[in-house]
């Protein structure tokens, strides 16, 4: 059946994905003097970064004068096992202040003091009170910030639009391919310039803390085919505390906030076992360690009886769980009927951010390919193995301002203005051929998945379940090949799960191969069969596409160097990580 006929749109800078990063990448073109156009998948007020809850960080010393964007970068770049790019750090801790005022300024809800400055907490593992926070809604508050400045400029979003190739002729792209999910309407997003903000891969994971149709590593696909390397995709966050039932909501996020108020974490036998893991910070250690510990207790079965442990707050008022937890008190009421200032919340590890992703420039975020720039969770290099609390949001304006700026200033500079229509055929070739009659569904190939990637490459991994998952995942490709999709109606929705599926299928694979290449243990990385870290890996891995139908190639290459200034940051007594975990 011929699909809906293409129309097309021209702009200066497409921006893909209207989260915090595509948002603050479109304001940064615009106010550079580019045509913007933003194209999401969903209601430009419902992108994924409206589930952030706890904060942003900056240092703006206002509960700690002493804090300093020094102390911030050395938090960072530890927590993060020495994988992040040192520069990339460096520009986000030295950056976050102005980020965090820019969007106070433009109106963002952020919680103040009495003297009318912005009021600061504790955050896992940062030193000092750097995190900014509105409520326990903080995503949402900075995207309705965005969204209004956005508006104001006069930056039309389009809505609903999936982008399911990007045009690439030569080397440069000059656009995108994508479809209307309502209405089935192909367009051909003509652009000089393009910034991908997709969002990340955590979807793929049984329990992720991420939304349905959300995360299949869409963004990272996308770069992948038009001939980007990706890095560190086996760095995968896995949160501490998710939901364990029921299971339509398994995984939903369980705030660190409960640790940070005097939660305490039990097994089945009633035992505090972080006495085992970490007897000095308790349940107040670093995400990696807690997630572990909890890991491993469940799978040496001293796990409750739904596959989780126990977290425990109802020793605190209930007036003060009320006021502190508020979001948790009712996500408890409503998903299982539990009133957490009486019962003990069961919890387990949930997968919850993507540390690898598109490899970048660090100052501008361009990728591989000529006119192609990336932003916020898409991208790699800021987190290393082990992301801290509260800094995703800042990279996300930081460098979605850095990224604007560099594809409108791309744009401005470029003479001709490239176009393919052989790129554009191929695009539209490509998605027609997915529309057909097929012995399968997508939805359960997609659960398929998920299931393994969690029991596979999940929280503890080794070489041989990693291989036979790589085994299942090409099976689960072919059957993949005869997905059934009929147009109108479902059709264009099926269309969108069937994508998810394939940009999850490729990025499940990097993921794996990444995680088979690192023969160590580090931050969220655990290898059963390497339990050590090995300094000698101090490196990040990069994957890409050789050719079509090939397996994806696996190289490292060591951390770029840091310079003696930020080392001096590292090695100084006062510069030690504090180990705090308080939200
Ligand atoms: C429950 C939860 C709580 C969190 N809390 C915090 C916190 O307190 N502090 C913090 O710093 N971080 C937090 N994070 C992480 C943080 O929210 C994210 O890393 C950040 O919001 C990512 O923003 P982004 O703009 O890069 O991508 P996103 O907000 O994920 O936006 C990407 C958008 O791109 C769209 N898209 C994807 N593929 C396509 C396609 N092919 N075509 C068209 N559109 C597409 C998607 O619809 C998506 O809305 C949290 C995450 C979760 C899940």
């Amino acid at each position: 059946m011929p699909g809906p006929s293409s129309r097309s749109r021209v702009c200066n800078v497409l921006v893909i994905g209207s989260g915090a990063a595509g948002l603050r990448a479109a304001i940064a073109a615009t106010e550079a003097g580019s045509q913007v156009l933003v194209v999401g998948k969903r209601d430009r007020l419902d992108a994924h970064t409206v589930l952030a809850a706890g904060g942003i960080n900056a240092v703006l010393g206002t509960r700690d004068p002493q804090d300093s964007w020094e102390q911030h970068f050395a938090d960072t770049f530890r927590e993060g096992y020495f994988l992040g790019h040192p520069r990339v750090v460096e520009i986000m801790a030295r950056e976050a202040p102005d980020a965090v005022r820019e969007l106070a300024d433009w109106g963002c809800q952020f919680a103040r003091l009495d003297d009318g400055r912005l009021d600061q907490r504790y955050f896992g593992a940062h030193k000092y009170r750097r995190t900014c926070y509105a409520g326990d809604y903080t995503g949402r508050a900075i995207l309705y910030t965005l969204a209004g400045k956005a508006q104001q400029l006069g930056i039309p979003v389009v809505e609903d639009q999936y982008i399911s190739r990007l045009l690439v002729a030569d080397g440069v792209c000059f656009g995108a391919y994508g479809f209307d999910l309502v209405s089935g309407e192909r367009t051909v997003f003509e652009a000089d310039a393009v910034v991908l903000a997709a969002g990340g891969h955590t979807r793929l994971w049984r329990r992720s803390s991420s939304r349905r149709d959300e995360n299949y590593g869409e963004g990272m696909f996308l770069a992948l085919e038009a001939g980007c390397r990706l890095m560190d995709m086996e760095l995968v966050q896995f949160h501490p505390t998710g939901m364990v039932m029921p299971e339509e909501v398994a995984g939903t996020l369980v705030t660190e906030a409960v640790r940070g108020e005097g939660g305490h974490l039990y097994n089945k036998d009633h035992e505090r076992f972080m006495t085992r893991y970490d007897p000095v910070r308790m349940e107040l250690s670093a995400r990696d360690r807690v997630a572990l510990a909890i890991y491993t207790e469940i799978i040496e079965g001293r796990g409750g009886p739904n596959g989780g442990v126990f977290l425990d707050i109802s020793h605190r008022p209930k007036d003060e769980i009320l006021e502190k937890l508020p979001r948790m008190y009712r996500q408890f009421i409503e998903y299982q009927m539990l009133d957490i200032s009486r019962q003990p919340m069961e919890v387990a590890p949930t997968a919850h951010y993507s540390m690898g992703g598109i490899s970048v420039d660090p100052e501008t975020h361009a990728t591989d390919v000529v006119g192609l720039y990336a932003a916020g969770e898409c991208t790699s290099g800021l987190h290393g193995a082990n992301r801290l609390g509260g800094n995703s949001l800042a990279e996300t304006v930081i460098f979605g301002r850095r990224a604007g700026a560099a594809a409108a200033a791309h744009s401005r500079e470029s003479e001709v203005q490239r176009r393919s229509k052989k790129a554009v055929h191929d695009a539209e070739e490509e998605l027609q051929s997915l529309i057909k009659p097929g012995s399968e569904l997508a939805r359960p190939l997609q659960r398929a998945l998920r299931n393994l990637m969690w029991e596979h490459c999940g929280v503890v991994r080794d070489e041989a379940r990693m291989r036979d998952g790589l085994r299942k995942l090409g099976e689960l490709a072919t059957a993949a090949e005869t997905v059934d999709i009929h147009p109108g109606q479902e059709g264009w929705v099926e269309l969108e799960h069937v994508l998810d599926l394939r940009a999850g299928l490729r990025t499940a694979e990097a993921t794996l191969r990444c995680a088979l290449e690192r023969r160590e243990s580090r931050g969220a990385h655990n290898r059963s069969d390497f339990p050590a870290l090995d300094p000698a890996l101090e490196r990040n891995f990069y994957t890409r596409v050789e050719g079509a139908d090939q397996p994806l190639t696996v190289w490292s290459e060591p951390v770029p160097a840091i310079p003696a200034s930020l080392k001096r940051l590292l090695t100084d007594e006062e510069m030690e990580v504090a180990g705090r975990l308080l939200e």
